[in-house]
């Protein structure tokens, strides 16, 4: 009997060793990593040249406190991350995971409004569904409310706006339009709200865990970035999951040229090396913060010098093995395959997403969208079935809301087009044998 405790109610194997996109467990099972964990694993397992960098830090020094000393590795990350971000955002802030990331730029939009004497504001307006993380303080501005509903009284409820799931709605996603009728939503709460009590407004440039690889409709990054510009409200991008080139860029809201306020950064960003995660901010807003008398904030194990030796030998796996442009290629191919496997199994609603942040969706109707009966617990379901079958991957079934069972496929940044196919023709094997388990018509 285990004393360790998750959410999953069955056991898992025991996991031995990782190399690549491939895992094994105890037994000598092989499974690809076909969700790199929680989008985590960009760089696969056990590079050389990470451990290898790893390695040689543990051999100087594994723990500095950051307010003790500097250290070159944080210092040098740092400077190579702001390198990355975009033009103006050159403050970056170590921490060791997404909530702690998400939980940093809600207090550094915070402090700054509280240095232009805008004391009034703290409302943060976020999306439903989204996931923003598991802290109380990031927990309140995410809309999933399965993991919200029983700490509701502990949190200060935000407003939340809908995600711009056009599929769901019926609506074009490559017409201007659309992306201006949702955007048009976020001005319409923040005028309800009162504009000079909304701080901010924070958003994943494609959707992760919640929305399933949800690419924006044309103009709705570029519209929402106006709006918040508008009322001096500041725009924080989640690029926890999109960040360090799944998507097919570095960061993910490239892909539409908007420049946010403030960048949450984790998963990717340490590879499933470490427990890594980064603040990014604009200049100004750190150093009004600063001169004001500082960031009241801090965790004690951030930019720790291992860490950040981890972080940097990923950065340079990246960018020396171009991962991010092999994202978008490799994405690309993963998406055709999708829509292969889609024109032979009608339970397959939807395809969508950007680089290797990929998803499909399952659905009992095509033509009207709906879900799957809950009852057939098609998320956890063909998860089972595909991790039976040699595969993992990532589902979540959001529900309340109007999405049904998705599932995302997002293997290693490292991944090629044999690899692709062998994902695919597992994924062909676990959802003909799902389709024997479902009952007529769901799907037929
Ligand atoms: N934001 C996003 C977009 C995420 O996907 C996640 C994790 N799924 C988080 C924040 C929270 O990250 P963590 O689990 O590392 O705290």
């Amino acid at each position: 009997m285990s004393n360790l405790f998750y959410q999953t109610k069955s056991a898992r194997p025991v996991l031995d060793r990782a190399e690549g996109i491939y895992m094994w467990d105890t037994s000598g099972n092989r499974y690809i990593d076909g969700s790199s964990g929680a989008m985590v694993s960009n760089i696969g397992h056990s590079n050389p040249a990470v451990l290898a960098a790893m390695r040689a830090q543990m051999d100087k020094s594994t723990f500095g406190y950051r307010l003790h000393f500097q250290t070159e590795s944080s210092e040098e990350l740092a400077r190579r991350t702001a390198a990355l971000a975009p033009e103006g955002l050159n403050k970056v802030f170590f921490v060791s995971g997404g909530s702690e990331a998400v939980e940093s730029t809600l207090k550094m939009a915070r402090q700054y409004a509280l240095t232009q004497g805008q004391a009034q504001r703290y409302k943060v307006i976020s999306r439903m569904p989204s996931y923003h993380g598991c802290t109380l303080g990031a927990l309140a501005i995410t809309g999933y409310a399965p993991m919200t509903a029983p700490f509701d009284p502990m949190m200060r409820a935000m407003p939340k706006v809908p995600a711009p799931r056009a599929y769901l709605d019926g609506l074009d996603p490559d017409d201007p339009e659309t992306g201006r009728h949702y955007a048009d939503m976020l001005e319409a709460r923040i005028l309800e709200e009162g504009p000079e009590t909304v701080l901010a407004f924070i958003v994943e440039p494609v959707g992760g865990a919640s929305t399933g690889a949800l690419v924006p409709p044309e103009g709705y990054m570029r519209n929402v970035r106006d709006i918040c510009t508008r009322y001096g409200v500041l725009l924080i991008h989640d690029e926890v999951m999109t960040g360090g080139g799944r998507t097919g860029r570095f960061f993910g809201a490239e892909h539409w040229g908007v420049t946010p306020d403030l960048i949450a950064l984790s998963k990717g960003f340490g590879g499933g090396y470490v427990p890594l995660g980064a603040m990014v901010a604009r200049d100004d807003i750190v150093e009004a913060v600063m001169q004001a008398g500082g960031f009241v904030h801090g965790f004690t194990y951030a930019g720790n010098p291992l860490a950040c030796a981890a972080g940097l030998a990923v950065l340079d796996q990246i960018e020396q093995h171009d991962l991010t442009g092999n994202a978008a290629r490799m994405g690309a191919a993963l998406t055709d395959r999708l829509r292969g496997l889609m024109q032979r199994y009608p339970l397959i609603g939807d395809v969508r997403g950007k680089g290797l942040l990929t998803a499909f969706e399952l659905m009992a109707d095509r033509a009207t969208r709906a879900p799957l009966p809950k009852e057939l617990n098609a998320h956890s379901r063909l998860v089972d079935i595909a991790y039976d079958n040699g595969l993992i991957i990532y589902s979540r079934r959001t529900r309340g809301g109007l999405s049904g069972d998705h599932f995302l496929v997002c293997p290693p940044l490292i991944v090629d087009e044999t690899q692709l196919d062998e994902i695919a023709g597992i994924l062909d094997r676990s959802l003909a044998q799902f389709m024997t388990e479902i009952p007529a018509p769901a799907g037929r």
